[in-house]
């Protein structure tokens, strides 16, 4: 069984609330690669990987098409992140001239095309998957497999249990 976790960086690991303390406390709330990762949803998604050891993770976060996807690999080693990167969605781009009644869907949730296209190339067998984000641009396929955090506070212990849950 595979299992897998797409995972948004914004407002799922770099969270509102710890970027303010960071600037209300005149402290650097960035690096090299940009904003940094709040300890707390960092400690959160290292609950779900040493539970789910064989979770693979795949990046969905818009980081992978602006500072690159290497960039993304180096930001794991350098910020000390757990687990290891499987992949990353690539951008979707709609094609509207062959598209019919999804229009309004291929606009609002293309992560969620991102999402399904991985799929169809990566797990064409049995598979379990998750998505944390902290939008909901997702296909209605795909809703039992979201789990919404909260860009406050990024993943919380309680998404992590509702994360190992679906992925176990
Ligand atoms: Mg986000």
């Amino acid at each position: 069984m595979k299992r897998i976790l797409f995972l948004d960086f914004d407002g799922v690991l770099n969270t509102y609330n710890y970027t303010k303390r960071l600037v209300a406390e005149g402290k650097p709330y960035r690096d090299e690669y940009g904003d940094l990762f709040d300890p707390e949803a960092v400690h959160s998604l290292k609950t779900i990987i040493d539970s789910v050891p064989d979770a693979k993770i795949v990046i969905t976060s818009t980081w992978k098409d602006t500072i690159g996807a290497d960039k993304v690999r180096q930001l794991w080693k350098d910020r000390d992140m757990p687990g290891k990167i499987y992949g990353m969605t690539k951008p979707f781009i709609p094609d509207f001239f062959s598209m019919d009644s999804d229009f309004e869907l291929a606009i609002t949730a293309g992560k969620g095309h991102e999402v399904r296209q991985w799929l169809v190339e990566h797990a064409k067998g049995k598979c379990r998957y998750v998505i944390l984000d902290d939008m909901s641009y997702f296909l209605p396929e795909q809703e039992s497999h979201q789990v919404k955090v909260d860009p406050f506070l990024g993943i919380t212990e309680a998404d992590a249990v509702k994360t190992i849950g679906l992925l176990e």
